[in-house]
């Protein structure tokens, strides 16, 4: 089978295959990874051979910390404000569909709001242009959804912002091409699509923005506080973070991003040209805003909907169905999903339309 999973997402079939070995067993030592003290000299060894992993995947500078933190990217949505606005009072927000419409809804309860752009008045099928983007005067930060998982719509460039921090969510997109993270301020992402398993959350802070928390902020949602106790300020999702290792080693034996990059490119230019080839199929987000990792699909008639995803089960093409915001059909083809199972995928879809177009 093929999972096209929007999240939480396929995992590569070696790491599920190592983690099996291991879930009983570590190293001889009779018993699990799931039962061990986050503090052992066996846990902190997996943790910080994690952390170095993604700092060599993504090329991380030294002056950010990486945060193994729990609460998903939804709890960012809070954290981020409570972190960053450092005394000011505004931040400002892109607005390109529903996953930055719900961080935006969060940091109101914090400060002023300003719409730097906002694709809403276009049905959100585009992201905004560079120079659409305007900063508003005395912003703490920027904050953008580099790929909105439900839309189907990515950033093709970077927002410049000058000194004015950047800050992104990157929960459905991290780890898919090469990134510059020195651009950016704050970088987060929920773990389950492109790292591992669901309830492990990333975070990379640069370290200047750290120890500036809104008064009243809680503990466990100070950067600083995670930062100086490397992550262990109290017992951090020890199954994710170690899966999240394995898949970070994965990604290492697979040539990096810049190889997942090129595999990642291929896959959705072959299915994007399945769907644009055929009068049957319809993907309506701009050419150049096309996500990379969530591509929505429609059929000529819903009708068929319910018929596709059947077929597409049984011929072992799995959770192709669409947001139920949006319905019709989205096919996520993050890192785990191999490029056999878009050649599948666009096969299938052939001979549906052949036999009910
Ligand atoms: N942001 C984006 C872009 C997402 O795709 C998702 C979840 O799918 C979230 C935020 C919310 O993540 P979580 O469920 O980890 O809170």
């Amino acid at each position: 089978t093929f999972n096209f999973s929007a999240g939480p997402a396929a995992l590569p079939d070696e790491v599920l295959l190592e983690a099996q070995r291991d879930l009983c067993d570590w190293q001889g030592k009779g018993l699990s990874i799931m039962e061990m003290s986050h503090r052992s000299d066996e846990f902190v060894a997996v943790a910080e051979r994690a952390e170095q992993d993604l700092r060599d995947l993504m090329s991380i500078p030294d002056e950010y910390r990486v945060l193994f933190l729990q609460g998903g990217a939804t709890s960012q949505f809070a954290m981020l404000p409570m972190n960053m606005l450092r005394g000011k009072t505004r931040a400002d927000y892109i607005n390109t569909g529903i996953w930055s419409k719900k961080a935006i809804a969060e940091a109101k309860r914090y400060c002023d709001v300003h719409l730097a752009a906002s694709t809403e008045a276009d049905r959100f099928l585009r992201a905004p242009d560079a120079a659409e983007i305007q900063l508003s005067a005395e912003t703490a930060y920027l904050h953008y959804t580099s790929n909105e998982t439900i839309g189907g719509v990515q950033f093709d460039f970077i927002p410049d912002t000058g000194d004015v921090p950047l800050v992104v969510d990157m929960s459905s997109d991290i780890l898919s091409c090469p990134l510059d993270v020195s651009r950016f301020g704050v970088i987060y992402a929920g773990a389950q699509k492109n790292i591992g398993p669901a309830g492990l959350t990333v975070v990379i802070v640069r370290d200047d923005l750290l120890g500036q928390t809104l008064p009243g902020t809680p503990t466990m949602y100070d950067y600083q506080v995670h930062a100086q106790g490397g992550s262990m300020h109290n017992t951090p999702p020890t199954f994710g973070w170690y899966l999240a290792g394995l898949v970070f080693q994965w990604l290492k034996r697979q040539g990096g991003v810049q190889a997942m990059a090129e595999v990642n490119r291929r896959k959705a230019a072959k299915l994007y040209a399945a769907i644009d080839q055929s009068a049957f199929y319809a993907n309506p987000i701009a050419v150049s805003s096309r996500s990379i990792m969530n591509v929505p699909f429609t059929l000529a008639d819903d009708a068929l909907d319910a018929i596709f995803l059947k077929e597409a089960e049984a011929a072992g093409l799995l959770n192709l169905q669409g947001h139920r915001s949006v319905g019709g059909m989205r096919a996520s083809l993050y890192n785990a999903v191999p490029e056999a199972a878009v050649d599948a995928l666009v096969s299938f879809m052939a001979d549906f339309e052949k036999r009910h177009g």
